[in-house]
């Protein structure tokens, strides 16, 4: 399986409410950043940059509830920042827990180790800590490459290790890689075998997105793909690691090879931060709203996406895509593909 049943059901359960009662934007999954601040310096991240100046504040736990709450999506992503330098995350992965939601935790690794023990007491009174919250951990390649775009040496040998103690202590694990110009497939090839070999549950392989707070600052922004390239590249990655466990769903993957067009669906994965609900997208930022309701309400979604806005012209990100690509997928050749896709193993 590629995700457990409980998060399908879940999700299956939550978008046939939304159609019934003729909702036309809802949110699949929200991306929650309870901080920004975190333990590693890396050259693609932007948000250590956008929000430098409120880098040492954090939502509190009944602020995320609320947001949650809020928004009402079925899946919630704690990212950041690092999530766990966050100081009451297990509270809040206890009450997200129990709100019945599932949780991608995303995390640079560095500290996951560390604080295994901590989620494995929660464990004891909250089960859905081991089979609704998927641990997301940051690798950008081997040890080399990951090190050196994190800038931090030994930081790839440190998530592995985490990565490995989690699948032991009994977690499901997905890695997220991200791909810049200078990616290497024989590389994913090598990094896609290590992570099978200690179980790792599925890997997640994102384009990397030039967005103005990476921009490097009187420099050429070569290191981020475009349109062309990310297709170019995962046409040979769709080929080069068919047998993996990648997380892309067909629609996606086709999306990405550019063999199929797709509308921008950024309403289906708010972003909620210290400053408010982020929009138009996790990737860029016109205003931050107050409210979900504003955020949804106000925003100009004919504006954005590809041919819209030229900020769009080389996005490919799945925060703007991967939704899109679930909820158009209407065609019974489209459902056939999702469910033998789902049920194939490593
Ligand atoms: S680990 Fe994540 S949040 Fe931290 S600097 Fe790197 S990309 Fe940014
Ligand atoms: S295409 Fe969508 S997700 Fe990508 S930058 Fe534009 S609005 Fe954001």
């Amino acid at each position: 399986m590629r995700f457990p049943l409980s998060l399908l059901g879940s999700m299956s359960r939550y978008m046939c409410w939304q159609k019934f009662f003729g909702k036309p934007k809802f949110p699949l999954v929200l991306m929650l950043e309870p901080l920004h601040a975190c333990n590693l310096h890396c050259s693609g991240c932007g948000r250590i940059r956008e929000y430098s100046d409120t880098i040492s504040k954090h939502l509190s736990v009944a602020e995320c509830v609320d947001s949650i709450l809020e928004s009402g999506a079925p899946i919630i992503s704690i990212c950041g920042g690092e999530p766990l330098i966050y100081a009451d995350i297990l509270e809040l992965v206890d009450c997200v827990l129990r709100l019945g939601k599932h949780i991608y935790l995303c995390t640079n690794g560095q500290l996951l180790e560390s604080k295994l023990s901590d989620f494995c007491s929660l464990a004891q009174t909250n089960r859905r800590v081991k089979s609704r919250l998927y641990w997301n951990v940051h690798v950008d390649g081997m040890q080399r490459t990951h090190d050196s775009i994190v800038e931090k040496c030994g930081a790839f040998d440190i998530a592995m290790s985490g990565i490995s103690a989690a699948k032991c202590a009994g977690f499901l694990v997905y890695t997220n890689t991200t791909l810049y110009k200078q990616t290497n497939i024989d590389e994913l090839v090598e990094l896609a075998k290590l992570l099978e070999s200690v179980g790792v549950d599925g890997m997640m392989l994102a384009p990397g997105y030039g967005y103005d707070s990476v921009k490097v600052s009187g420099g050429e922004n070569d290191f981020f793909l475009t349109r062309a390239e990310i297709c170019e590249k995962f046409r040979e990655i769709r080929t080069r690691l068919k047998k993996f466990k990648i997380t892309a769903t067909p629609p996606f993957l086709d999306f990405l090879c550019g063999d199929r067009t797709l509308q921008c669906a950024a309403w289906a994965n708010p972003t909620r931060n210290v400053k408010g609900w982020k929009a138009p997208c996790y990737l860029i930022t016109d205003k931050h709203y107050e409210t979900y309701d504003q955020f949804i309400n106000s925003t100009d979604w004919s504006k954005i996406g590809y041919g819209n806005d030229p900020r769009c012209e080389n996005c490919m990100m799945h925060c703007g895509y991967e939704p899109a690509a679930v909820l158009y997928a209407n065609k019974l050749t489209d459902l056939i593909r999702l469910a033998i896709w789902q049920i194939s193993h490593w």
